[in-house]
């Protein structure tokens, strides 16, 4: 598999080289060369196939060769080794398709669970790898579960400190093994700053064996692409005609992952793009012009980007294909919309979140009476429990995943924001 640089075309990297160095030069992103096609006689075939047989299929696709299949299935196989994603149903032409059945109870899971197998299956020659990624909660947790075990393979963490929900916490800095986690006592931006830091160290850098992992890696995004076949493969004929796809984005890479599957020939009719008041792209498409703004908390942070790193994709594969922006549909939702519609979701019998939420609310009311919509449901409503409990005024169960952790020990460490003390751990 080749891909270039969307900054720089010349600048050509095969699929490992990709995984391993997460951006390239002048922090350009990775696109592929080629994106494959699917034919329709192949895609009836494809979509008879269940979730692992079919996932490796498309995969293997874009990757072409680079792995051998046999070896790509086992990985995806052990990748993909939860619940797999569940339609349900909330009205007569909508339904949730829900994602959120991992670990870590995010749709981030199956990015970050087939990222971990790529690094570990090219990392196999004996050399041990470091992974430091700095989270604001969600992609750690993913991340953390996703290497969890993995020989030569050691992850750190960084965190704000008090600035992660508990469970949030509890979900991921109670692992231990090849897992360390570490609270910063600073802000998401110290530790960053701390991740930049330890990047730009060069000898470190090497001596170590340092990787991001972060969330622009393409193997998260191609990943992603799988869930969109079964979601197409779990509806009718009837509702497959005019699909209406609605999903909340932040910083788009699941908006790119089903473009992908729609590039691939996936007949898609139409997504519709959701942000909340962070909404850099709706004014963009509005106005034409990139103009973001400072980024403002919200009930569905993690949708709180202002900045939305895998635009340039987005603006891409509409280039490639020939496809005119205008036929993206888009909004931006309030709080005070998403509470309403957490409320609305509710009395229609399904305990939503904010992030879901935001889909449902442009989903329902955009589509046109031909149309069928499925909205992405990103992360398990517990996940946001104390801000869903205060809308409905009612308890939200916690499921296994959660309450199997929420008694154990924390395992974290605590340092101020100083890159000597950080350096000190990577070095340990
Ligand atoms: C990460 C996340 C999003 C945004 O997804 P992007 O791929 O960054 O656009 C939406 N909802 C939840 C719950 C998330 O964790």
């Amino acid at each position: 598999m080749k891909l270039y640089n969307l900054k720089n075309h010349c600048e050509q990297v095969n699929f490992e080289t990709a995984i391993k160095l997460g951006l390239g030069e002048q922090q350009g992103l990775f696109f592929p060369v080629k994106i494959p096609v699917i034919t329709p006689f192949e895609l009836s075939k494809i979509l008879e196939m269940d979730f692992i047989t079919r996932s490796t299929e498309i995969l293997d696709k874009f990757i072409n060769g680079e792995i051998s299949k046999k070896i790509l299935y086992e990985h995806v196989k052990k990748a993909f080794s939860f619940q797999k994603p569940l339609k349900v149903k909330i009205k007569k032409n909508i339904s949730c398709f829900e994602l959120f059945h991992g670990p870590t109870l995010a749709f981030k899971d199956f990015g970050a669970r087939f990222m971990a197998q790529m690094i570990f299956s090219l990392n196999k020659k004996n050399e041990s790898c470091t992974i430091l990624t700095a989270t604001s909660g969600d992609t750690g947790a993913a991340v953390a579960h996703a290497f969890y075990k993995m020989k030569n393979i050691r992850v750190i963490i960084l965190y704000p400190k008090g600035k992660i929900s508990l469970l949030q916490e509890q979900l991921f800095c109670t692992l231990g093994e090849n897992i360390t986690t570490i609270s910063i006592n600073g802000s998401f931006d110290d530790c960053q700053n701390l991740v930049k830091t330890a990047f730009n160290d060069k000898k470190l850098k090497k001596f170590i064996g340092l990787n991001s992992a972060n969330s622009i890696n393409i193997s998260r995004l191609l990943a992603q692409i799988c869930y969109y076949f079964e979601a197409f493969s779990l509806i009718s004929k009837d509702q497959r005609k005019n699909l209406v796809i609605s999903v909340p984005c932040g910083n788009f890479g699941n908006l790119t992952a089903g473009l992908l599957a729609k590039s691939l020939g996936l007949p898609i009719k139409s997504f519709i793009a959701c942000t909340n008041s962070n909404d850099t792209v709706p004014r963009f498409l509005k106005t034409k012009k990139w103009e973001p703004k400072k980024t403002i908390s919200t009930i569905s942070n993690a949708m709180d980007i202002s900045q939305p790193n895998n635009w340039p994709r987005i603006e891409e594969i509409f280039n490639r294909n020939n496809w005119n922006l205008k036929n993206l549909r888009f909004g931006s939702v309030s709080d005070i919309t998403t509470k309403k519609t957490i409320k609305e979701l509710f009395k229609l019998g399904y305990v939503s979140e904010p992030h879901a939420a935001i889909a449902y609310r442009l989903l329902n009311d955009q589509l046109k009476q031909d149309e069928y919509g499925l909205f992405l449901g990103t992360a398990h409503p517990s996940k946001f429990k104390d801000t869903v409990e205060e809308i409905l005024n009612n308890n939200i169960k916690l499921p296994d995943e959660i309450n199997n952790r929420i008694n154990l020990p924390l395992l974290s460490h605590n340092i101020d924001p100083n890159f000597n003390i950080l350096k000190k751990f990577l070095l340990n």
